[in-house]
């Protein structure tokens, strides 16, 4: 018990030791007064002196052991582990395990920490996920982008930036109704999770029908192959959707945006982009993929025609 021992071999023992030696002054001076005035029972109180203090310093010293510390110890780990790190921090489970009311207030406190944390854990879900899919939302893509802009600036690698919109979604939702309409984001979500599964995905529901995926490490070709292959895998799922002039089946169209390796990006504008190209698909017929390089001028690969659906490959 570290803290014990530098508490007492500190300040503790410093007070025992003023206390001790104020009190020892005091009596002795009372001791004198007496023993000038010829009383005997003076040499008695002069004696017992001693011993009456190193009584009151014991208790001192038992009060600071067994109460004080304890309490200081419960105090500072309250103070350190009532937060919203998800790290759990070590209780002082010699102070549970005791039968007093000191072991009773560690018990309950340790109760309330870990009620609290676990209700901190869930209210930092519901903020960073999208409560429909289950995708993560806005404030997940700006938490995970701190972490992938300076490592993708570190290792000067490509980074591919996809958004993607539902096709005449409008008509879906006024023709099949609202709960249909979240039914289809829901399968969409799923494709995208089935389809971008490296650790370093990101795959966020930026609101509406419309989903953000940001990939490093990969180049323009292969982050259209990608989109195209999550492309042709929506259209695969054969949703229904008779008022879509693209398709009998609910499409969407993406938007791809490239950095070129070791280009220092700016993510606001690869999804300014990465939404310019989205743009170009609607303009050129949906249900298709576009993909550019950042910094070029136009779509350097164009918008790339509809390829025959693919069959969905993997599940999960
Ligand atoms: P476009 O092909 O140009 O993208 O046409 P669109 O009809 O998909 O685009 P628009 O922006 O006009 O419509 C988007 C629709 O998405 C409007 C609304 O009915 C629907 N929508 C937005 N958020 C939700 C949602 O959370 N659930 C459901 N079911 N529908 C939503
Ligand atoms: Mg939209
Ligand atoms: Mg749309």
């Amino acid at each position: 018990m570290p803290r014990i021992k530098n508490h007492l071999s500190t300040r503790t023992l410093g007070v025992l030791a003023g206390v001790w030696l104020c009190s020892s002054l005091a009596m002795s001076a009372a001791a004198w007064f007496t023993v000038t005035a010829g009383g005997t029972c003076a040499l008695a109180m002069l004696m017992a002196c001693p011993f009456g203090l190193c009584g009151l310093a014991a208790t001192l010293w038992l009060v600071d052991r067994w109460l004080l510390v304890p309490l200081r110890r419960l105090a500072d780990h309250a103070r350190f582990a009532h937060d919203f790190s998800d790290a759990p921090r070590e209780m002082p489970f010699d102070l549970s395990s005791r039968t007093d009311a000191v072991g009773l207030l560690a018990r309950q406190l340790q109760q309330l920490i870990e009620e609290s944390r676990s209700h901190n854990a869930a209210l930092l879900e519901q903020t960073l996920n999208d409560p429909l899919t289950g995708l993560g939302n806005r404030r997940m893509l700006e938490k995970r982008l701190d972490m992938l802009v300076p490592l993708s600036r570190r290792l000067s690698c490509t980074v591919s930036a996809m958004m993607i919109d539902v096709d005449h979604f409008k008509p879906f939702n006024d023709n099949y109704g609202h709960p249909a309409g979240d039914s289809c984001l829901v399968d969409i979500a799923g494709v995208l999770r089935d389809t971008f599964r490296r650790d370093t995905d990101v795959v966020v529901r930026l609101g509406g029908e419309e989903f953000l995926v940001l990939l490093i490490n990969t180049g323009k070709e292969e982050a259209w192959a990608l989109a195209d292959a999550m492309r042709g895998m929506i259209q695969a799922l054969g949703l229904p959707h008779e008022y879509s002039p693209v398709a009998p089946v609910v499409t969407v169209s993406v938007g791809v945006v490239t950095s070129p390796n070791g280009l220092l990006i700016d993510i606001d504008e690869m999804i300014a982009q990465a939404d310019q190209a989205l743009y170009d698909c609607k303009a050129h017929g949906r249900n298709r993929v576009a993909a550019r390089l950042i910094g070029a001028e136009a779509a350097s690969a164009g918008p790339i025609p509809a390829a025959e659906p693919r069959a969905r490959t993997s599940s999960g």
